[in-house]
């Protein structure tokens, strides 16, 4: 049996945020950040960034948050106002799952479109209105707090949670805003200065390695630019790999059937670009990941058509 993990009463669901099973999957040690409430990763930083800025005085009750997203830190940031009673406005580009724009919607958010795909011109409007009396804009992308969260708390988690008191000897992440994989590296790299950090962007918008901006399937990362985390502590990360669509996809359904894992694209990326960092770097034995969002975002994208008939083992890639 398996520890309970909550005990008692909680006040809020937003006690429920992290202490995620960390799980061996294939080799890797992938963070099941898609059980988080709100759906993804992103409900960590929202919490944080807010309660950081109540400290600090800049967010007071009444008041807006305003923020651009691609998505997912909209709905956490949409979830954590509706607890706490802010106004919340989510600015992001059309052209992405329908249903990141219901749960933000569904939380009480105001939704404003701007843009197409890329983030780039929401971001421009999140800023904008951010300076507004009474609005107050995280600014993820740029966010000290963004990184302290993943330092402090995320990064902690799963050095506490590998088995046998193992090190981590690679971290293979996506980058969005940059911050999981700048916050949970410096938390890597305190504990084990060799550890090795991979950066994975789609191969059809390799934003980092080529300064291509293209459309692409694996949502929440290569968001149109190189965020100002990533541009800030470039020189920690390693490597950049790309991952195509296609096998994000592929990779995305294959956790779904072969280990009941229903996530987004990103985690069937991660998964792929994990298990390469394991394959080419044999001396490389604790590979970790993350699964950042869950697979009920991209129903109608990808799983509402019966698919054909899982056959073979339970390897991929
Ligand atoms: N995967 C998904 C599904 C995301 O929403 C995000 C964040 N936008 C990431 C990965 C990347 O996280 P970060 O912003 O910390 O780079």
């Amino acid at each position: 049996m398996q520890p309970v993990r909550y005990q008692g009463v909680s006040s809020s669901i937003l006690d429920a945020i992290g202490d995620t099973p960390l799980l061996e999957v294939e080799g890797v040690f992938a963070k099941l950040e898609f059980l988080n409430p709100s759906g993804s990763i992103k409900a960590r930083i929202a919490r944080y960034m807010i309660e950081r800025a109540e400290q600090a005085g800049m967010l007071r009750p009444g008041d807006t948050i305003v923020e651009a997203t691609s998505g997912n830190t909209g709905n956490a940031l949409a979830m954590v106002a509706a607890v706490k009673g802010y106004r919340m406005l989510v600015v992001m580009p059309e052209g992405l799952s329908s249903e990141r724009v219901a749960i933000s919607r569904a939380f009480g958010a105001e939704v404003l479109f701007c843009g197409n795909f890329h983030v780039n011109a929401a971001l421009d409007r999140a800023r904008e209105l951010g300076r507004q009396p009474g609005h107050f804009c995280p600014s993820q992308f740029e966010s000290e707090w963004n990184i302290e969260e993943n330092r402090q708390v995320l990064g902690q988690e799963i050095l506490r949670q590998l088995p046998d008191g193992r090190l981590p000897d690679a971290l293979v992440l996506g980058v969005g805003t940059g911050g999981t994989l700048v916050g949970v590296g410096q938390a890597f790299r305190a504990v084990n200065p060799r550890v090795r950090l991979f950066a994975m962007e789609p191969s059809e918008s390799s934003t980092i390695l080529c300064g291509e901006i293209g459309t692409h399937d694996i949502e929440g990362i290569s968001d149109g630019f190189v965020p100002g985390i990533f541009q800030r502590n470039a020189g920690l990360v390693d490597e950049v790999l790309t991952v195509s669509s296609d096998d994000a996809i592929a990779s995305m359904r294959h956790l779904a059937r072969a280990h009941g894992l229903l996530c987004g694209p990103s985690s069937g990326a991660h998964l792929l670009a994990a298990k390469r960092v394991r394959e080419r770097f044999k001396e490389l034995a604790t590979v970790v990941t993350a699964f950042c969002d869950e697979g009920e975002k991209y129903l109608h994208e990808y799983f509402i058509q019966p698919q054909p008939a899982a056959v073979g083992p339970a390897h991929f890639g």
